[in-house]
């Protein structure tokens, strides 16, 4: 179906587990709280509504569309689109995003959202490759830490393909 190679880096079951876990410690810390999660498009779609079912507090789902890469490559600019986000003033806000790369996509991200000056703004990665940082900006809470791999699976892409994969792979370009 494809002509690139790839090997698994982190299974479904390992994914499933971490989430849960994530979910799990999320709702103990909001316990009271109701919390916006805001998924950070396309990348994040799979993990954001993984998190949501695994979070047992009231959690409301907002999008926001960043793309900074094209193919395997960062732009070093980041694109952001801000269609139909619920109001952010008062609120518990999470940003629900794919992977942290250079963490130019998320300093953008959450230089906005403070700027609407939510009751609390807490960052949850997926994945997170701190050897590629540029700029300085840390998760709170993360899915799993990798080296500097171009990855594909449960939800992020390689020119739209592969977000469909359940597990994390390397691409072998
Ligand atoms: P940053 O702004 O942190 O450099 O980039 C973040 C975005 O770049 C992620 O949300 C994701 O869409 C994309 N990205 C960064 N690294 C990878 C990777 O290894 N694989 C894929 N598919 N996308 C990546």
């Amino acid at each position: 179906m494809t002509a690139e190679k790839y090997t698994v880096l982190i299974s479904k079951e390992e994914i499933h587990r971490r989430v849960k876990e994530l979910g799990k410690q999320l709702s103990s810390e909001y316990a009271g709280k109701e919390i916006l999660l805001i998924c950070t498009l396309k990348g994040a779609v799979i993990f954001a509504s993984d998190l949501a079912r695994s979070i047992k507090v009231p959690c409301e789902i907002g999008f926001v569309k960043a793309k900074s890469y094209s193919g395997d490559r960062s732009t070093g600019s980041v694109d952001i689109s801000f269609e139909d986000l619920p109001d952010i003033k008062g609120r518990h806000i999470i940003i629900a995003e794919d992977i942290i790369d250079t963490g130019l996509t998320l300093k953008k991200l959450s230089e906005y959202f403070l700027a609407k000056e939510p009751a609390s703004m807490k960052i949850c990665a997926f994945l997170d490759k701190p050897s590629r940082r540029k700029a300085d900006i840390k998760a709170d809470y993360i899915g799993f830490e990798i080296e500097d791999h171009f990855v594909v699976g449960y939800g992020l892409d390689h020119n739209e393909k592969y977000r469909n994969l359940p597990f994390i792979a390397k691409l072998e370009l």
